[in-house]
């Protein structure tokens, strides 16, 4: 079963829009593409941490302190 997001009709999983409001339904590549970017930030964020660890052991200690 599906769940419309705009008229809260529950839908047949092989169906690609709502048939009472024929609006689009969540479908798998929508997921799969959330997923994906998810991961991407994910090592956007681990590549930032490790820029900054980098510097931080990079800089000269009197400028950091
Ligand atoms: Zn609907």
């Amino acid at each position: 079963m599906r769940h419309c997001l705009y008229c809260q009709h529950n839908s047949p999983t092989d169906l690609r829009d709502c048939p009472q409001c024929g609006m689009p339904l969540p479908d798998a590549t929508m997921n799969a593409q959330l997923r994906q970017r998810q991961r991407r930030f994910f090592w956007f964020c681990v590549g930032l941490a490790l820029f900054c660890l980098v510097m931080m052991l990079w800089l000269p200690r009197t400028i950091l302190g």
